[in-house]
């Protein structure tokens, strides 16, 4: 039975190269190759950034295949392979030289007055004012009420996306080998009329986060996962949660988080 690996690639010339490249690599090495998500292949190549590799987890529904990526965008967070390292990856691949990495992802129940959502997330869900608007939010976790928010928005992390738009607002940055949901506020408001806190609040792995607007059927919140908008109509309240869904990536052996952080960001 021939072995397949299903290549998504971003339509920057770079990666349409790469993905050229690699095509025929692969044929040489004796595999298949299927441009289309393909549930029997064994593993799947995302080609381009971070972007890109998010896209590809949600265009192909969140898929239980191992994933890796190659790196022809920016940042690359998540690919870890470059287009000049492709003949060593082929040939670790095959000898079965690489760590799987699991990453939980955020789960989100949206609901509205007469349906209910279920979306997930690798990175993060912001939860926003549609049109540049304030909101105004309830925050609850464990159905405890913690306080009330006003301002741009709310974003709730995973441990992977702590590294993503949470850092860009003054999140910490987390250690993904701890399963966490952070909450970072975005330009939140402090007056006499509303309090709303400044710093990020980390919950543990089995804690439900729960997002509802002050006013009742709210029509002016979007709700946007791993950079991805949508708009639902009279939405009553959000929950977050932990899922026990993950995504597998594989790592090259010598992928190490903190060395990352340090290459990336510091
Ligand atoms: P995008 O252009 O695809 O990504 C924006 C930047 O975030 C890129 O530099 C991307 O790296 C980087 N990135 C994505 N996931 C990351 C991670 N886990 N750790 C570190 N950096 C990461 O933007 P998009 O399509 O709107 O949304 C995709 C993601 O971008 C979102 O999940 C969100 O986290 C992030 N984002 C960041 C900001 C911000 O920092 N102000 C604003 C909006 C969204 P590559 O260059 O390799 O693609």
């Amino acid at each position: 039975m021939s072995r397949i690996i299903c290549i998504n690639s971003n339509r920057v010339q770079k990666s349409l190269d790469t993905k050229e490249l690699l095509h025929k690599k692969l044929i040489n090495a004796g595999f298949k190759i299927d441009y289309d998500y393909n549930p029997a292949a064994e593993l799947i190549i995302s080609i381009g950034g971070d972007g890109c590799f998010l896209q590809t987890v949600h265009d192909y529904n969140i898929p239980n295949i191992p994933l890796v990526g190659i790196n022809t965008g920016h940042l690359g967070f998540f690919p870890d392979v470059s287009p000049d390292e492709i003949d060593d990856f082929i040939e670790s691949y095959l000898k079965g030289e690489y760590i799987t990495q699991e990453i939980p992802l955020l789960q989100a129940q949206i609901v509205t007055k007469n349906n209910g959502t279920k979306l997930f997330a690798i990175n993060e869900v912001v939860v926003k004012g549609d049109k540049s608007r304030t909101i105004h939010l309830k925050l609850n976790i464990n159905d405890k009420h913690v306080q009330n928010f006003s301002g741009d928005g709310l974003i709730i992390s995973t441990s992977t996306g702590s590294t993503a738009y949470n850092y860009a607002v003054g999140g910490s940055i987390v250690d993904t080998s701890l399963n966490v949901m952070q909450i970072a506020p975005v330009a939140p408001i402090n007056t006499n009329s509303y309090r709303s806190f400044t710093s990020s609040i980390i919950c543990s792995d089995d804690s439900i986060v729960r997002i509802s607007p002050e006013c009742e059927f709210e029509n002016s919140i979007l709700v946007v996962i791993d950079g991805m908008e949508f708009n639902f109509k009279e939405i009553s309240n959000i929950s977050l949660s932990i899922s026990d869904i993950r995504i597998k990536l594989l790592r090259t052996s010598n992928y190490e988080f903190w060395s990352r952080v340090s290459e990336k960001f510091l």
